[in-house]
């Protein structure tokens, strides 16, 4: 017997719990609970429970519909509970891009790519601390999520973005801009298949029976976000399994801080106000493992000037490879625009004021929706300049060296190449000189949090064992080695759905 089989023989997921390594855990997360509460928190089947199913799904976003629709697709009675008043969770208010290769849409518009390179552009953003195995079923799985969720849920996807981090345009976006194109489909499907969803329904802890497996859940029903004594206990038991989807903890201060420090209350979130990580921590009771949970991501390019995720993420994504991106101090360009997230973002905390992004009349009539312009403008986030001059004097960069600035990088747009930060530049981009101008502010905000449950390809939970829970799956953003240190911009679509689907029919082939 190797040492690790002997380790994993005595170490099994139940006395490790008993014993005090769950203690030390729990310890690391967030050092609040101690060995005999961290067995109570997972002990005691009830004598009576207040409801059962085959499959139940905690989390209604992307995860959580896709295996709850795969689940009852498959036969299972799956139900949904959702903690907040309302279903969807950050999946609703997302912009609605999903990454995604090889697909009908790029090949019409003459995108050559393949699973091959996602992969590839997503082990480069992920410092290669991407879960291969995680990474590349989500890549080879992208064009069958999209299209299952167009044809199988009915979401319409109508235009093919770019985001820093990829080779190519792979992020097809919805109708509506916004992931609420496909998650109101995912709503009616549901309803349409009969898979219940109780909303205000909060999953406090896993019932573990006496055999090791997840028998279900205890919740709070008529639960009252973020009343914790609100509501009451009710036990839902899982006939199958239950399927963990309860999406990333960005907007946990004192998780993440636990995690990273830095993350105090300075940084804002983009999320919603439920993306808290009490659920992941159950789990985490239950004996499964977490893994990168200190890789959490700022988005760069929200703006100081307006709440939550606002309009000026989709400006600024859209201008990037059209427009320079300036430190106003310096007058000078101080980070590739088309870089991965964490690089932007990096560099703009380092630089610790506002930066501002900015494009001529074609870039932002070409690039940006009008939607998101009109938004921008109206809440002043966004603002138009007839002249350089004048948008210099509104953020107080010296005009001199600015346009010296703008010249160089007008030069690197019309030879096609950035010599300086190896900015991608777009092959119909043009050199920022047609007024009028636009130009926003730009301040990082906490974003996604990369880390979470160990999972295998199957989505199974893995436990302190190194084998998977009984009965329990976790797909989305809860589930952590997808994306290694950096989550490209549109693959969080393809990871839920992907995975939430392989979790909901994976679920529904359990023994009840
Ligand atoms: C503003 C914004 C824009 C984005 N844009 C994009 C984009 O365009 N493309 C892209 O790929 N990604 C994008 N992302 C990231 C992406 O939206 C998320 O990673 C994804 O929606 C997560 O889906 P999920 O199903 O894992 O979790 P969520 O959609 O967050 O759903 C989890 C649900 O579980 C519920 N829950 C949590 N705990 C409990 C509990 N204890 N009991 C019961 N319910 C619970 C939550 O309330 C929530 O409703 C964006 C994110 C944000 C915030």
């Amino acid at each position: 017997m190797t040492d690790r089989e002997e380790r994993s023989k005595k170490v099994t997921r139940r006395n490790f719990l008993k014993a005090t390594g769950g203690a030390a855990a729990l310890g690391m997360l967030g050092g609040i609970v101690g060995p005999t509460e961290a067995f109570a928190a997972t002990a005691g089947v009830p004598k009576k429970w207040d409801q059962t199913c085959d499959v139940l799904v905690v989390g209604s976003g992307f995860a959580g519909f896709a295996a709850a629709l795969e689940a009852k697709s498959a036969g299972a009675d799956a139900v949904i509970i959702e903690k907040m008043p309302l279903y969807g969770g950050n999946s609703i208010i997302n912009g609605g891009d999903f990454g995604a290769a090889g697909t009908q849409m790029q090949k019409e518009m003459g995108v050559e790519d393949s699973p091959e390179l996602m992969l590839k552009d997503m082990l480069k953003a992920g410092a290669y601390l991407n879960h291969v195995e995680l990474a590349k079923t989500v890549a080879y799985g992208s064009k069958d999520a999209l299209e299952w969720s167009t044809n199988f849920c009915g979401a319409k996807f109508t235009r093919l973005n770019f985001h820093g981090g990829h080779s190519v345009r792979r992020s097809h976006q919805t109708e509506n801009a916004s992931g609420s194109g496909l998650i109101g489909k995912m709503m009616s499907k549901s309803k349409e298949l009969g898979i219940k969803v109780m909303l205000r329904t909060k999953m406090v802890r896993f019932v573990v029976d006496k055999n090791g497996r997840i028998a279900g859940i205890e919740a709070r029903t008529g639960y009252s976000f973020p009343d914790e004594k609100s509501g009451k206990p009710a036990f839902i038991r899982a006939r199958k399994a239950v399927v963990l989807t309860s999406g990333g903890f960005s907007y946990d201060v004192a998780l993440r801080q636990v995690h990273d420090p830095r993350l105090t209350d300075r940084f804002d979130s983009t999320n919603h106000s439920g993306a808290t990580g009490e659920a992941l921590l159950a789990a985490c009771q239950a004996g499964a493992m977490d893994v990168q949970m200190d890789w959490i991501q700022l988005g760069p390019w929200t703006s100081p000037d307006e709440k939550g995720f606002g309009v000026v993420p989709l400006f600024c994504e859209r201008l990037v490879g059209f427009g320079p991106m300036l430190n106003p101090a310096t007058a000078k360009r101080f980070i590739k625009e088309t870089g991965d997230r964490k690089v932007r973002a990096d560099a703009i905390v380092l630089i610790g004021h506002p930066v501002v992004i900015l494009g001529d009349s074609y870039a932002v009539q070409k690039q940006v929706v009008p939607a998101a312009l009109e938004k921008g403008l109206a809440n002043g986030a966004i603002k138009k300049f007839d002249t350089l001059e004048a948008l210099a004097r509104a953020y107080d960069i010296a005009f001199g060296p600015f346009m010296e600035e703008i010249n160089k990088w007008n030069s690197y747009v019309e030879k096609k190449k950035d010599p300086e930060f190896d900015c991608m530049i777009f092959p119909d981009a043009r050199p920022t000189a047609a007024p009028p101008f636009y130009a926003a502010r730009l301040w990082p905000r906490v974003h996604h949090t990369m880390g979470g449950l160990v999972i295998n390809k199957e989505a199974q939970v893995i436990g302190f064992d190194m084998k998977p829970i009984k009965g329990l799956y976790a797909a989305g953003e809860v589930t952590g080695g997808v994306h290694g240190a950096v989550r490209l911009g549109s693959v969080a679509m393809a990871d839920c759905v992907v995975f939430g689907r392989i979790a909901g029919t994976n679920a529904a082939k359990e023994k009840a």
